[in-house]
């Protein structure tokens, strides 16, 4: 006879009972959390914060995490680091045809954009920018952050990552930390998961979330990151799945995240 966990309980008790009802297997190998971890059972959702450099970014990265978040009721924001604008080239603003592109993305989804206001290409890290992202992160109250792998030939991806990092030791590591990779090899390098989520069923939402980024040749670029999604899929033994680095200090909300 299968004996029935306290966690079980908890789960079916409260909001991860949605995990449940749609199969989704929780991160299993994670520690039993401390009743004083999980959020009140009156708060009917997660807030889920997927950060990325550029508009598209969390997309690529995450998108079919975050079709899987949001159909489950969760509330996803996609915080971009900028609008992917070039305020150098001033005959050549792509910001509005981006910010468009990302609002259209964010629909198909069902996320909300937001913008931390930087500028594409010269992303700054110092104390004022590390005071003014933990003041964003902190209006958001996030449950959950996803964000860039540090290493990354990408300033603006290292950029955010880095941003992040501080916001979340300075509001005490109360939020579960995430890192995902973004055209492996080309961007992120040195990326071994921890966690999988099998995104098998999200990718035509996926691929629509990225190809509404039409400025940003999604041929090319969705078919490296559809590349990466077949990898981790044979890794996790899924079709296509996205593979994330648990931060191993996260507090663990037994998320609904593949094993
Ligand atoms: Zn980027």
């Amino acid at each position: 006879m299968k004996t029935i966990s306290r966690r079980d309980l908890l789960t079916k008790a409260s909001w991860f009972g949605t995990t449940f009802a749609v199969g989704l297997p929780l991160a299993a190998k994670a520690a039993e959390p401390a009743q004083s971890q999980l959020p009140p059972a009156t708060k009917p959702s997660l807030k889920v914060v997927v950060t990325g450099g550029h508009p598209g970014d969390p997309e690529y990265g995450c998108g079919g995490t975050v079709a899987r978040y949001t159909d489950l009721g969760h509330d996803v924001v996609l915080l971009y680091l900028n609008k992917g604008e070039w305020t150098d080239r001033p005959s050549y603003d792509p910001g509005p045809v981006r910010v468009a592109e990302a609002k259209k993305a964010c629909e198909i989804l069902k996320a909300r954009p937001l913008f931390a206001g930087q500028i594409d290409g010269k992303a700054i890290v110092d104390a004022a920018h590390y005071h003014q992202f933990h003041q964003l992160l902190e209006a958001e109250q996030p449950n959950v952050v996803f964000t860039h792998w540090p290493i990354d030939n990408h300033p603006d991806h290292r950029a955010i990552s880095l941003l992040v990092y501080e916001a979340w030791l300075r509001m005490g590591k109360k939020f579960a930390l995430y890192y995902y990779e973004v055209s492996n090899g080309e961007d992120t390098l040195q990326f071994a998961p921890t966690h999988y989520v099998d995104v098998t069923a999200m990718e035509p939402r996926k691929r629509s979330a990225c190809y509404a980024h039409a400025s940003q040749s999604p041929d090319k670029f969705y078919a490296l990151q559809e590349m990466v999604a077949k990898m981790r899929g044979l890794e996790s033994g899924h079709k296509q799945a996205e593979g994330y680095i648990r931060h191993v200090q996260s507090p663990d909300f037994q998320l609904p995240l593949a094993s």
